[in-house]
């Protein structure tokens, strides 16, 4: 018996031991689902058998017909049968929509405890299943939709755990202490076997195709050579991959919950250099939208993923803590050199960490980052190590792009990283300006654009450097440049987060985050705030008449007008539908009453202008505004005396303001 065969009869006891039922009588997936997964991808010959499948299960007939029938194939005539259905939408979307309809009823049924949030958990495996395709078809995987499969079902371990364990995957997380995250090896401990081998223990009692089953065993571990799923070990990377990003988007498949490990070798099986990561990201939101109109299901709302991500990147930095004593190796690099950058999604924390371990491994006595700015084709040193670098000799490393040598320039443009010395450089001046005889310079590549060098040196100790460490240098710098680019969408996305997208303006969250704000104000500013409500008249008018196109250009109008009329020291946001706020600060009754009268004005002369585009609707709006009083003991108080001023205002004809 081979070790590996030991291992699998070790795990499939464990998995009798903790399950209320034999594994193989477990209904965690329908029937159906599980012979629609050993479908092979043969088109021709399974097109019959798919619609046989599919009819077997009523609504599920329903949900495949609905769906070719929907604005979006535009249809004349209906479509009434599902060989007519495969044949419009195509085998694989078919198989994918029933696959996907199957495991959301089974998982979204079953009444759970709320540790275990399902549709978290779903909107998780649906993620994965889609950015794993995606990247199947970058990468021209022949057989992108089991890559699919293998994703939706990665982590079936723990529904089999949830819904089936003599204690389940929620009292696992219960029993999770806040100081201890629940990992594999705490489940181990738990359960006597990780999620990973429950799976593998069900996919295997159900004849769940190989490929998938290895996938699931291995998500988390890529396989070593000697594996029997060795040759799969370019899928189990895909979907490794992708699990990893999805947590890193705060798509964890529990809400509290340990970065999965990015395994070293992925990238050499998904070369992730040059996935182009963001096309992939739109590609899977637009999926994941796609799915959400399918089922009519609200995913958890953006602020809570929002609040996942948050957590997340606080995990991420109390994990850094912890491992900051990790025992590095010096004769190779270590571990923590290539997961440091992801410690982070801030590139303040990331490059600076990133130099530090990459100085520990490496032992260089020097190093800078080397912005690159490309209007004025510059380098400049932005991080460097040791911190304390001073200012003169780092004055020495500003530098023309231009000016660089040719061997240097050369080199970037192919992506290469290379060791200048008087060996090879024979004008050596810009040796000299660095004052070394030998450095070593690596392109930071993000999104596969030279965003910045890496510039490494021993110049006390003369220590020449070898090949082997650029090599071994190379995959840390990739990694930080997946980092940089994953930094630079997290900010993206946090600004977005502040502001309300249709008009730019400030959301209400932030709006109440300010308000919060200026009411820790002293008394004496306090005295000086003023808090107006703004809200466009017969508005429903716009949107009834002239389409609802025509009500979000109105609503971006008036944003547009408060803007310029505002100055920068006060806020303005969108407070909800067409209702906006401003705060202004060191204003007084005649202050505020003028500036609510000149947006008043502005927006009724602009009204004019357009009426013709509105069909004659008058563009007006009805102001509100209250003065600080010290009888108010919170914003909201505030806020309503306001609010009811703007009724007043709307009371009395609308199209002009009340202060109160
Ligand atoms: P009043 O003068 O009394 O304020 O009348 P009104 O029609 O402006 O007010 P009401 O609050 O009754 O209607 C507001 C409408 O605004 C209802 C809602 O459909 C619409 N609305 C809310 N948000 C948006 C949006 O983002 N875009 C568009 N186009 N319409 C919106
Ligand atoms: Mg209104
Ligand atoms: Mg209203």
């Amino acid at each position: 018996m081979t070790h590996f065969s030991h291992h699998v009869l070790a795990i499939n006891q464990a998995a009798d031991a903790i399950l209320k039922h034999k594994v193989n009588s477990l209904q965690v997936i329908p029937a159906v689902a599980i012979k629609l997964l050993r479908l092979t991808h043969d088109e021709n010959a399974n097109v019959g058998d798919l619609s046989l499948l599919i009819e077997t299960e009523p609504t599920l007939t329903a949900k495949v017909l609905r769906n070719v029938n929907s604005a979006a194939f535009a249809l004349t005539h209906k479509v009434t049968s599902i060989k007519r259905a495969v044949n419009i939408l195509g085998f694989s979307a078919v198989r994918q929509l029933a696959l996907n309809q199957l495991f959301y009823n089974k998982l979204i049924d079953h009444k759970s405890k709320q540790q275990f949030d399902q549709l978290f958990f779903w909107q998780h495996c649906l993620f994965v299943a889609s950015l794993s395709r995606a990247i199947a078809t970058v990468l021209k995987h022949p057989d992108p939709d089991l890559i699919y499969t293998a994703g939706l079902m990665h982590d079936i371990g723990k529904i089999v755990l949830e819904a089936h364990g003599k204690v389940s995957y929620s009292d696992f997380i219960l029993a999770c202490k806040n100081d201890e995250q629940p990992t594999l090896l705490g489940e181990q401990d738990f359960f006597g076997l990780n999620h990973a081998e429950m799976g593998y223990t069900f996919c295997q009692q159900w004849d769940i195709p190989e490929q998938i089953s290895a996938i699931v065993y291995c998500h988390h571990e890529l396989p070593d050579d000697n594996s029997p799923f060795a040759i799969y070990k370019r899928d189990i990377a895909i979907v490794n991959f992708a699990n990893y990003i999805a947590w890193l988007q705060g798509i964890g498949s529990i809400a509290r919950n340990n970065p999965p490990e990015l395994h070293s070798e992925t990238s050499k099986y998904l070369a992730i250099e040059k996935l182009d990561l963001e096309t992939l990201l739109n590609h899977v939101d637009r999926e994941m939208q796609h799915t959400r109109e399918f089922y009519g299901i609200q995913f958890p709302n953006i602020n809570r993923l929002r609040a996942a991500l948050v957590q997340t990147t606080l995990l991420l930095s109390t994990h850094n803590k912890r491992n900051s004593n990790a025992r590095i190796h010096t004769d190779d690099i270590s571990i923590t050199s290539l997961t440091t950058p992801h410690k982070s999604l801030i590139s303040s924390e990331i490059v600076p960490w990133t130099l530090t371990v990459i100085q520990k491994d490496f032992a260089f006595e020097r190093l800078l980052m080397l912005d690159i700015n490309p209007k004025q084709r510059s380098l400049a040193a932005t991080y460097t190590w040791p911190e304390t670098l001073d200012k003169n000799s780092l004055q020495a490393f500003s530098v023309k792009l231009d000016e660089l040598p040719s061997t240097i320039l050369s080199s970037l443009r192919e992506r290469n990283a290379i060791i200048i010395n008087t060996h090879n450089n024979k004008n050596s001046s810009i040796l000299k300006q660095f004052g070394v005889e030998e450095f070593l310079i690596v392109p930071v590549l993000s999104h596969n654009r030279l965003v910045a060098l890496l510039y490494a040196d021993k110049h006390k100790t003369n220590t020449p450097m070898t090949e082997y460490c650029v090599n071994q240098i190379l995959p840390i710098i990739h990694e930080l440049g997946v980092a940089l680019a994953n930094a630079k969408r997290f900010a993206l996305e946090k600004k977005r987060a502040e502001l309300d997208s249709l008009t730019g303006l400030l959301n209400k969250r932030m709006v109440t985050d300010c308000l919060t704000q200026t009411f820790e104000l002293k008394p004496e500013q306090l005295s000086k705030v003023a808090v107006g409500f703004i809200d466009i008249d017969f508005f429903k008018k716009f949107n009834d008449t002239c389409g609802h196109q025509a009500g979000d250009d109105v609503l971006k109008i008036v944003a547009q007008i408060m803007r310029t009329l505002t100055r920068p020291s006060d806020f303005i946001g969108r407070y909800g539908g067409e209702e906006f706020v401003f705060v202004l600060r060191n204003t007084d009754k005649q202050g505020a009453y003028s500036y609510a009268e000149r947006i008043r004005q502005e927006i009724e002369r602009k009204g004019i202008i357009l009426s013709q585009r509105f069909q004659g609707h008058t563009l007006t709006v009805s102001i509100g505004v209250s003065l600080y009083r010290p009888d108010f003991t919170n914003y909201q108080e505030m806020v309503e005396v306001a609010d009811s001023a703007m009724y007043d205002a709307k009371h009395d004809g609308r199209n002009c303001i009340k202060i109160k």
